[in-house]
């Protein structure tokens, strides 16, 4: 794409969980320079609470959908309330929040009709997540100041039609970049853009696999030839164990690209399995970085 400096910079679910969580993504952002291209997950949980609700619904049990529904939407309306406060922001970001509750009900109904529930449908919901978080961050930047336009990455990241699974076609996701994220980093606008989710060549809306939105980080790392791939998370960076089982695990500074698959392979939650790939073939570093702690190093990824 020859947009030279392009930094990548994934903020996963815990990152983006409430108001304070948001404020302080807002503020690295802000402090990172350069031409950047900002991923997105799901606030923490909602994933998962989409994925119970398309269940529910199938199971004909309405009620408990609409109540985790409810639950998930007041989430977001909370977090527009504490961080959108410009009245006609906050208006618009209401809204749609408002929309995709009613889009979401509607899906609800449809599939307690149906009884039945295909991939293709659980990813039809499980796109809402990260939809949702984009646009409450895309209006709490705007209030902030910030240069940022959010694009769909069901426009851009074009993938096959394994539902749930799905795998980005990299040249006519290419194509796709070129036109859409190119012209506003040359702008200089910060591309806000949804992890996790992409779209069949026909338009319909796919996911890659839970936590994949590393994955989406390192995909458009590859489109826009970016200089480094940043992985915002709770952790320091690639720890020696998983901390959950042993607590004071060491912190790698530095993991070849090599050694880093093995690890997502084996499972580390860290960096998602397909995200080293597309890295590794354009050589393009990744760190890892603690959100709620700017002051560490992280880890860097690289060969
Ligand atoms: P995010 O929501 O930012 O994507 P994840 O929960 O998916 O964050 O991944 C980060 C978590 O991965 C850490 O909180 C940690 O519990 C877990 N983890 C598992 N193995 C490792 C490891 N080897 N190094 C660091 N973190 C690990
Ligand atoms: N929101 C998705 C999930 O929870 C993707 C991600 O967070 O990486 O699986
Ligand atoms: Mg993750």
């Amino acid at each position: 794409m020859n947009k030279k400096g392009t930094i990548v910079m994934k903020f996963g679910g815990t990152s983006v969980q409430d108001s304070g969580s948001i404020r302080n993504v807002i503020n690295i952002v802000r402090n990172t320079s350069g031409s950047k291209v900002v991923v997105v997950s799901a606030i923490s949980r909602a994933t998962t609470t989409l994925e119970i609700i398309a269940r529910a619904a199938a199971a004909k049990d309405v009620k408990e959908a609409e109540k985790q529904l409810e639950e998930i939407i007041n989430r977001h309306h909370v977090i527009i309330n504490e961080l959108v406060k410009e009245s006609s922001l906050k208006a618009a970001a209401a809204e749609k929040i408002i929309n995709y509750h009613r889009q979401i009900a509607e899906l609800i109904k449809g599939l307690s009709i149906i009884n039945e529930l295909s991939l293709r449908i659980l990813d039809a919901f499980r796109v809402f997540g990260e939809l949702m978080s984009s646009n409450v961050i895309y209006y709490a930047m705007l209030n902030e100041g910030l240069e940022v336009e959010l694009i769909n990455s069901q426009d851009v990241i074009k993938t096959n039609n394994d539902f749930s699974r799905a795998y980005p076609n990299f040249e006519l996701s290419q194509i796709k970049a070129d036109r859409i994220v190119k012209p506003l980093l040359e702008k200089n606008k910060i591309v806000l853009a949804q992890g996790f989710m992409g779209s069949t060549e026909d338009g319909i809306p796919t996911t890659m696999g839970r936590e994949s939105s590393d994955f989406s980080a390192a995909i458009y790392g590859s489109l826009t030839d970016a200089d480094e791939i940043q992985i915002w998370t709770d952790v320091d960076g690639v720890l020696t164990c998983d901390p959950n089982i042993i607590p004071d695990a060491l912190k790698l500074t530095e993991i070849s690209f090599r050694e880093m698959e093995e690890l997502s392979n084996f499972g580390a939650k860290v960096l998602h399995k397909n995200s080293v790939k597309p890295a590794l073939k354009k050589d393009i570093p990744i760190k890892i970085l603690n959100s709620k702690n700017t002051a560490s190093t992280g880890t860097t990824v690289n060969s």
